[in-house]
């Protein structure tokens, strides 16, 4: 099975991507974790060339690497899992370009989905957890220890934007994508992701 986490940062998407896996192990399933940006070698330069806010690049030059550094984390690693009957959870994918890229730097989503077609084909994850948290709240947990004025006004905008797309992805596609509400307090969010993986543990 492929299982993907979503959501803003700040959702709690790294908090819940351990549970899940204890959920897992405990069911004797054999799990690979791996995320995007990265899971590869050039995914992970690209990581770091993505997160480097001083080399801010044209938003279709970030969907085109984004989907090729898709191509290359398909073929190296979820592709190889999946054939060999393991469960891959993979922090972040395809959703987050539409999100980030379409929702958040306003790329034509119609450009997107071309792209999704061609790295994916018709692969897409059999259940997507999308962590869903309003934008404060989200970037309180990230600049927990910093002072709040850091949460500037464009960047609460941005992930307006962000949120946003992911909801109205969320609604597209209403049976792979599940909204887990991750405003509420951990141990309901775990009880949460518990009950919605539990059809898929059973078999
Ligand atoms: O949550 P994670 O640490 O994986 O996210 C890394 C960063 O990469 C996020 O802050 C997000 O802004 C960015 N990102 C992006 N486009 C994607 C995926 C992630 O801009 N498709």
């Amino acid at each position: 099975k492929f299982i993907t986490l979503e959501g803003i940062d700040g959702a709690g998407k790294s908090t819940q991507l351990a549970w899940i896996v204890e959920l897992l192990q405990d069911a004797g399933k054999p799990v690979v974790v791996t995320r995007e940006p990265g899971g590869t070698t050039l995914g992970e330069q690209l990581r770091a060339l993505l997160l480097n806010k001083t080399m801010i690049m044209h938003a279709e030059t970030e969907a085109l690497l984004m989907f090729a550094a898709r191509r290359e984390h398909l073929d190296k690693v979820i592709l190889p899992a999946l054939t060999q009957g393991q469960w891959v959870i993979s922090d972040r994918f395809t959703d987050a370009s539409f999100a980030y890229q379409s929702g958040g730097r306003g790329l034509d989503s119609g450009k997107l989905a071309i792209l999704e077609h061609w790295v994916q084909g018709d692969l897409q994850p059999d259940l997507t957890l999308y962590f869903d948290v309003p934008v404060e709240v989200g970037q309180q947990r990230v600049y927990q220890s910093k002072s709040k004025d850091r949460f500037e006004k464009e960047q609460a905008d941005f992930f307006q934007r962000v949120r946003a797309a992911y909801q109205d992805r969320a609604k597209q596609f209403p049976e792979r994508i599940r909204i887990i509400d991750s405003s509420r307090s951990l141990a309901d969010v775990n009880a949460a992701v518990e009950q919605t993986l539990q059809p898929l543990l059973s078999h």
